[in-house]
């Protein structure tokens, strides 16, 4: 604590990301990264961009970019935000949907609704933006209980709803009838709902009936539904920060506003040169992305093989708990696994201790990583 900070500042606990070491060679699979480097479309777009263009200011609309993002995915430009990471994109988010939605609203008795088990991130934002918010528990099986939301967003109680889909650390997704249910009855109060897809890339399988995938052909239907994507995980881009969010053109109006009152180039040059060769190359990303399913899929069976729990992730990841009985706990495994240099996360809040959240590298660090596990838990 400084005698500095404000209020505000003292109030802060910031969002504490995987690390990312500089002393020793770790296989990294704690931060959810692509294995897989980005096109030799994009390097080539970021190496032209580095000319004496450095020196006049980046588009502040981003237009190229939005135009291109509008292209690939069907909707209009003017339904498309680009940001700095999805990160800021969803902090903007907060700032400009979610707390007090009126002068008169009846502050402290609606909440934003989020899963318990879910991204760390947005307790953050809520807490920064003085959003007051309302955990919803996942069930037993950790998949999102979508009864309780409802029931919050028809009594008048909720100021808006954010999740991931699939969900994060959990991998799991969430059927396209459930989202519906949520997205409706959220319109009915006028109510936003964001689905931060940062792993759709990585979801392909259908779920109960309806198919999962993407929600972005939904927001002609929803003008209340924000849906925010990354290019960090699915376009290997983790190190230029890029994120796009697509909704109706009022929603997109309301981050625009957030952001030119805050920094009105959060996309440089780079970024945009880089984000726009990126979405022009989707079948180099479907290619790879496709490779680190059929790892997660492969990395799944061996760990349930040595009898680890393993939830059915549609992400690139997966959360897995080592066999009971097998004298190692969630946190003993990732320090055994660390000793081994392999790096992994583990969250430690009690619902979740027992479990590793492990990022798909390419398929000989998963192999490196499968046999540490069998030879820590066969020690036993
Ligand atoms: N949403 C979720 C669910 C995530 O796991 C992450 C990655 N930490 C992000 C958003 C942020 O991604 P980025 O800021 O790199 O776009």
């Amino acid at each position: 604590m400084s005698v500095y900070w404000n209020e505000r500042t003292r109030r802060l606990q910031p969002y504490v990301p995987g690390e990312q070491p500089k002393d020793r060679n770790f296989i990294k699979l704690n931060t959810n990264e692509n294995p897989y480097p980005p096109s030799p479309k994009v390097i080539e777009a970021l190496r032209k961009a580095v000319d004496n263009t450095l020196k006049l200011y980046p588009d502040p609309t981003c237009t190229e970019l939005r135009e291109t993002a509008a292209a690939r995915f069907g909707v209009k430009a003017g339904q498309v935000f680009a940001g700095n990471g999805s990160d800021e994109i969803l902090a903007f988010a907060f700032a400009a949907f979610f707390g007090k939605l009126t002068q008169e609203d009846k502050s402290g008795e609606e909440f934003l609704l989020f899963p318990d088990i879910t991204y760390s991130f947005y307790p953050v934002y809520a807490d920064l933006w003085d959003v007051p918010y309302k955990t919803i528990p996942v069930k037993e099986d950790f998949s999102i209980d979508v009864a309780p939301y409802l029931e919050m967003i028809h009594h008048g109680n909720s100021s808006g709803v954010i999740f991931p889909n699939p969900n994060a650390p959990t991998g799991i997704a969430l059927p396209l009838d459930d989202f519906k249910k949520i997205a409706t009855a959220a319109e009915e109060r006028k109510r936003v709902l964001v689905v931060d897809e940062a792993y759709i890339a990585f979801c392909q399988k259908a779920c109960g009936q309806g198919t999962c995938g993407s929600t972005i052909p939904y927001i002609n239907d929803f003008p209340n539904l924000l849906v925010v994507r990354t290019l960090s995980k699915e376009a290997s881009l983790a190190g230029l920060r890029s994120g796009l969010a697509f909704g109706s053109e009022e929603l997109i109006e309301g981050l625009c506003r957030v952001r030119d009152s805050f920094n009105s180039y959060t996309m440089d040059r780079l970024a945009l040169a880089g984000t726009v060769a990126a979405l022009n190359d989707a079948s180099y990303y479907d290619e790879i992305n496709s490779r680190v399913i059929a790892t997660r899929d492969r990395v799944s069976s061996g760990l349930k093989a040595l009898r680890f729990k393993v939830l059915p992730s549609e992400a690139n990841f997966l959360f897995a708990a080592p066999p009971e009985g097998s004298g190692k706990n969630g946190g003993e495994l990732f320090a055994a696994l660390r000793e081994r240099g392999i790096l992994v996360r583990h969250f430690n809040k009690p619902e979740i201790a027992d479990f590793l959240r492990i990022s798909m590298g390419t398929d000989e660090d998963m192999d490196v990583f499968l046999k540490a596990c069998q030879e820590i838990i066969l020690k036993q």
